[in-house]
This record gives C-alpha cells, sequence and structure tokens, in this order.
C-alpha cells in the first residue's frame, strides 16, 4: 500500500486544526506585571478543575484520534495511523501552533505505559488497551515505587501469587502520579521471593476500579495532591494481563524506565513558560542590572540553559530518529534539573523574603511553587545521584558503583583497618 504523501498529510491535518482549534496568537513579548505570574513546576489544581480539565484532553485526544491524528505511528492492528516518523513530526509542528487543551494527563500512560503494553502485552492486552489509551477512553498510571524500593526498584515487595488463570495481588505502592483518574496501571510485582531480587518479577496491568484496590491521596509541599498511595488488598488480575514472561517483570520495566526519561525530557518545568525572559525581566525590574554578581550568575544561568536545552534536543533527535533512548536521555535530564536548581537559588538571591512571604506584588511569591517543585523534578524519573551512576558508568566508563547487593570492599573491614 503506498504511503499518502507528506504534503498531502499536511495539507489535511491543517485543515482538521482549521476547522476544530483555534490558531495560536504571535507570541507576545514578555513584559512585567502584565497577564499570570504562574511559574509552578507542578500544576496544583483543585480536584474539580483537575477533572474538568482532564475531560477537554480526553475530547480532543478522542477526536484528534479519530481523524487519524492520535497515534500516528502506532500499528494499523492496534489503532495506529502506520506512518514513518516523519508524520508524527509534521502533526507535532501543526498541533503546536494551535490552542488545544493541555496533554499532560496522558504522559505517563502514553509515554511509558503503552509502549510497554506494545513490546511486552499479550496480543489481547494490546487489542484491549492500546486504542483506547491512544483514543483516552482509557488512562493510565505507573505502578513501581514503593515505601521501600524507589531507586532500588528491584527491591519492591508487592506479591502476585498465581490462582488458576489469575494472579493476586497484595502489597502497597506510593507516589502514583494520577493514580486517582486512572483506569489503569502498570504494576510491577514480585513473583518468586526465592529468586535473586531482579529475577522474580512480573509486570500486569491492572484495573484501577477492581475490587481491593485503594488510592489515599498524598498531599505535596507545594500544596496540591497528585501523588496518592495504592494499597492492593487481594485484586485479582487475569494471566491475558501478563506483561512480558513470568519472572520477567525487570525487562518490562527497564523498557517503561527508558521511555520516561524519554517522556520527562520531552516536557520540562515551568509550565510552559520562559522562565528565562521572565528573570532577566526581574533583574530589569529590581535594577539590578549593573550589580556584578547578579549580572555573572544570570549569564552562568543563561549559559547553563542553553547547553541544558541543546543536550535535551539531541537526545530527543535521536528518539525521532527511531533509536532507543539511550544514557544521553540520563544527561539531558540531569541537567536540566541542576539547571531548575541553579535558577531557583539565584531568584531566591534576587527576590529573598518577597519569595516566602506573599505580599501581593507580581512576580515574586509566584516563584516560591517553583523552587518548592523542583525537588521533585530532581527524584522523579531516577535522582540527581542515580542519573550522575548512569552518566559515570555508560557514557564516561567508570567503574559500576557498589550497589547494596554487590561485595563491598569494605564489607568485612575492622574498625581501624584500612581497605587495600
Ligand atoms: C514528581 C514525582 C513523580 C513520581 N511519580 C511516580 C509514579 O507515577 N509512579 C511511581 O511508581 N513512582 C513515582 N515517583 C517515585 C520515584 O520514582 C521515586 O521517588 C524515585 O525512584 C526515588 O525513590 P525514593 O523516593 O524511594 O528515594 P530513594 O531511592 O530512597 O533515594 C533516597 C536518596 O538516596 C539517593 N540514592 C539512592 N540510591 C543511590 C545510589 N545508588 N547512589 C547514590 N545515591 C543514591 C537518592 O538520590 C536520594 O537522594 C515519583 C516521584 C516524584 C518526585
Amino acid at each position: 500500500m503506498s504511503l499518502i504523501p507528506l504534503e498531502t498529510f499536511e495539507e489535511e491535518a491543517r485543515g482538521f486544526l482549521d476547522a476544530n482549534a483555534r490558531k495560536k496568537q504571535a507570541e507576545r513579548k514578555f513584559v512585567w506585571g502584565e497577564g499570570s505570574d504562574k511559574v509552578a513546576m507542578f500544576e496544583e489544581r483543585s480536584r474539580s478543575d483537575e477533572r474538568n480539565d482532564l475531560h477537554q484532553a480526553c475530547e480532543w485526544r478522542a477526536k484528534k484520534f479519530d481523524a487519524g491524528y492520535g497515534w500516528i505511528t502506532g500499528p494499523v492492528a492496534y489503532g495506529g495511523g502506520g506512518l514513518p516518523g516523519a508524520y508524527e513530526k509534521a502533526w507535532n509542528t501543526l498541533e503546536a501552533q494551535y490552542q488545544v487543551p493541555n496533554q499532560a494527563a496522558f504522559t505517563i500512560g502514553l509515554g511509558m505505559v503503552a509502549p510497554t503494553i506494545l513490546a511486552h502485552g499479550t496480543e489481547p492486552a494490546k487489542q484491549a488497551y492500546l486504542h483506547n489509551m491512544y483514543r483516552a477512553d482509557i488512562v493510565a498510571c505507573q505502578l513501581f515505587s514503593e515505601p521501600g524500593a524507589g531507586s532500588d526498584l528491584a527491591s519492591l515487595q508487592t506479591k502476585a501469587l498465581r490462582d488458576g488463570d489469575e494472579w493476586v495481588i497484595t502489597g502497597q505502592k506510593v507516589w502514583t502520579t494520577g493514580a486517582h483518574y486512572s483506569d489503569i496501571g502498570e504494576i510491577i510485582a514480585r513473583t518468586d521471593p526465592d529468586l535473586p531480587k531482579h529475577k522474580g518479577l512480573t509486570g500486569f496491568v491492572v484495573d484501577m476500579k477492581a475490587p481491593g484496590v485503594e488510592v489515599r491521596p498524598l498531599r505535596q509541599m507545594t500544596g496540591g495532591a497528585s501523588f496518592n498511595e495504592v494499597f492492593f488488598n487481594d485484586v485479582r488480575v487475569p494471566d491475558h494481563d501478563r506483561l512480558g514472561d513470568v519472572n520477567n517483570g525487570w525487562a518490562v520495566a527497564l523498557t517503561t524506565l527508558m521511555n520516561e526519561r524519554a517522556a520527562i525530557g520531552a516536557g520540562g518545568g515551568g509550565g510552559g513558560v520562559n522562565l528565562y525572559a521572565r528573570v532577566i525581566e526581574m533583574v530589569r525590574h529590581f535594577g539590578l542590572g549593573d550589580d556584578p554578581i547578579v549580572r555573572d550568575r544570570l549569564a552562568d544561568l543563561i549559559i547553563h540553559g542553553r547547553v541544558s536545552g541543546y543536550n535535551n534536543q539531541r537526545a530527543m533527535d535521536k528518539i525521532k530518529a527511531g533509536q532507543l533512548p539511550g544514557p544521553e536521555m540520563s544527561i539531558a535530564k540531569l541537567a536540566g534539573t541542576l539547571n531548575l536548581r541553579r535558577l531557583g537559588d539565584f531568584v531566591s538571591h534576587v527576590l529573598g523574603p518577597k519569595l516566602v512571604a506573599d505580599t501581593g506584588e507580581w512576580g515574586t511569591y509566584a516563584w516560591a511553587m517553583l523552587v518548592l517543585g523542583t525537588p521533585g523534578g530532581r527524584i522523579a524519573g531516577g535522582s540527581d545521584e542515580v542519573m550522575r551512576n548512569i552518566v559515570g558508568e555508560r557514557v564516561l566508563g567508570l567503574p559500576k558503583e557498589p550497589g547494596i547487593d554487590s561485595k563491598s570492599p569494605f564489607r568485612d573491614l575492622k574498625v581501624g583497618t584500612q581497605p587495600t
């Protein structure tokens, strides 16, 4: 079957967008004191605002899916368009020119869970979930972290025991973003406690509305509650919702985690506003443009911001070219979060007490939300320290970091002796 020419695809896509969305106004130059001063890392919304936003996001996704733009590169058998990456790139460029509902609620489901189901799911699972996920009929979350297993994910203790054609899941997950509005979740559970920890795990798709699933919100220091604890009390999962082979869950988890770095890299803090334009204007507004220390720190910030942007672009281009996300995703993530910390430090220096006391002054206290949100970015999707280990080992070729399971040269030492 011959492909629709790219130009025809673009023309039709433009026609669809013109008919269904409003074109964005040309971006106006940022002027201090005008418009919203919101610069949050995470959206802080009431549950009803969150529901409304999700409803609009789902409506838009369903509409574009039905028109053939919801999963352009996906296999036709599961509802995709079967087109090469260049078509998706063209669509993304066009869609970015229109005002459409924020699609962040699908980052985990479509950026991480769906590619894992495609890679490891059974045929019935692919048929049941992929079409519906890309059409936003169902939303998915990631159920990996536990109170005793985050960076060291393979230590997880949630159990899945086989019972005929079903599995029974018992345990607790934590920090589950969006569990409260998700229909399904990708869970990794321990299926054989006698095997070494990476080897006794299995992945599943779990119905978040099944009896025995209990979702409790966790409130973060910015005030919102985007995360949850999720308890599994004898939750039944059919065997056809297993991801990959029994006890091969580590490979399943790695597929999701590699896609997670890519999904996080594609986003960014600040709710889509140009943070650098804002800090430059902040410096002018407070008359600090001639202060040598402020100038020096601002230049440093902007240089690092540019470098981090290029790193991110390099990693994303590799993915768009059809290559698997590699250690450059770790560099991009680390560079991005380090720069957010630098930005927070700079703003704290310029604003001083205005950052922590709400005086009502435009463009000041609003930055507290970004400063309080950045630690989350440094932990999510692999902490800065873990990213450094990956870069050290896989990019610089340094010896492997002794893990908690590896034999440490210090292990058998007595107090007062030195390792050789
Ligand atoms: C914004 C956000 C969203 C999240 N969303 C989800 C989600 O949707 N689903 C989900 O399953 N989880 C989610 N998480 C959880 C996240 O994956 C974990 O927080 C993360 O893996 C770190 O695990 P931990 O919190 O248990 O910290 P730990 O692993 O206990 O780490 C504690 C500290 O020790 C350091 N450390 C750990 N290991 C090493 C090492 N080998 N070398 C050096 N330093 C080390 C860490 O860098 C950190 O500073 C989210 C977290 C955040 C912040």
